[in-house]
């Protein structure tokens, strides 16, 4: 045993307390928890986000459910839907590792055909061999702590080509992300109504269909159409992006509003047809949404949300009742997880 952790190893003795910074692997005496009732569910939670991290890993993402999956992820439901552990130790370093994984996967360069990786929230990265496209990454917040580090966000900077921003809500723009693509000479593309000011980032949205190339520093081109969609009243952009390889993805913010339910039905007469659809759990009504685009696959965003109460924190377990009922194929990813679409 190294000096230091003998030393810790001492002092938890003599205080009878269990170290704050459990690690998952750590030998957890019996009659210390029995000795500090307290420490009882923070220690469990550092073995269950252990777990459910372990499991992610060992039970990658698929098409449809698999018992594996879901008892992952309704675990990790149920963790991040009991509030008392909100600014655990044991939810950021899950939060660590989730990030640590996604960036080992991102090292793994594209071959053919489209990947989508989740980051957090609604924030998803596509690439394909040419191009890396990101969508309303944040770091988001737990009790006013990071949820993503801000190293790893920089690390998606690095990754990324271009940031699509959907809205100008907290849970899907970071002026930070935002001031590290603008730094880094990379293209931002956002409604009218997002950072105003910043006149590097290239403000896009209206009342009709705007078709836009998009040019990118390492050359390659985008074709873009945004469609004016919106969350009740404000403007939400729908992104219809094609790369270079003729792959499609979309993906639609937070967008929940009836009366453009009109227009997005009959999306699929317009546009080509998706590879995947990047979709809010919670809009309404999802299906009549998803038909209206008509895509390949359909991707489900938004789940555990810190920000928000737990009665609307989004779970995957509602997202594996939903999805079902679309009948279309589905994916459904927690934090730092990729997958290859057909
Ligand atoms: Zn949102
Ligand atoms: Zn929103």
């Amino acid at each position: 045993m190294k000096k230091t952790a003998f030393f810790l190893f001492v002092l938890c003795c003599i205080f009878h307390v269990l170290p704050t910074h459990a690690q998952e692997n750590d030998i957890v005496k019996r009659s210390d928890l029995w000795r500090n009732p307290d420490k009882y569910l923070p220690t469990q939670a550092v073995r269950m986000f252990g777990l459910i991290n372990q499991a992610m890993n060992e039970f990658t993402p698929t098409i449809g459910e698999s018992t594996e999956r879901k008892l992952a992820l309704y675990l990790f439901d149920a963790m991040l839907h009991e509030t008392k552990y909100d600014d655990s130790e044991a939810l950021f370093q899950f939060a660590d590792a989730r990030m640590e994984h996604l960036m080992e996967i991102l090292k793994q360069p594209a071959k053919k055909g489209l990947y989508i990786y989740k980051v957090y929230n609604d924030g998803f990265i596509a690439r394909t061999k040419s191009v890396t496209i990101a969508f309303d990454i944040v770091r988001g917040k737990s009790k006013g702590r990071d949820i993503v580090n801000e190293k790893y966000i920089r690390q998606i900077v690095d990754q990324c080509d271009v940031l699509f921003l959907s809205h100008n809500h907290g849970d899907h723009v970071d002026k930070l992300t935002v001031d590290l693509f603008c730094q880094a000479g990379k293209p931002v593309i956002a409604p009218k109504n997002i950072l105003k000011n910043n006149d590097k980032i290239t403000h896009l949205s209206g009342d009709q269909r705007i078709d836009e190339k998009i040019k990118l520093k390492n050359g390659q081109k985008l074709q873009v159409a945004i469609f004016p969609g919106h969350q009740d009243k404000l403007v939400n952009n729908l992104y219809v992006v094609t790369t270079p390889e003729k792959k499609v993805v979309a993906q639609i913010g937070d967008q929940s509003n009836n009366e453009d339910m009109q227009w997005i039905a009959k999306l699929n007469q317009e546009i080509t047809r998706p590879d995947a659809l990047i979709v809010n759990c919670w809009t309404s009504p999802l299906k009549e949404l998803v038909d209206g685009f008509n895509p390949k696959l359909v991707v489900s965003g938004h789940e555990n949300e810190m920000g928000h109460t737990i009665n609307h924190r989004e779970s995957f377990w509602l997202s594996f009742q939903d999805m079902k009922l679309i009948g279309r194929d589905y994916v459904i990813m927690g934090w730092g997880e990729g997958f290859r679409c057909k």
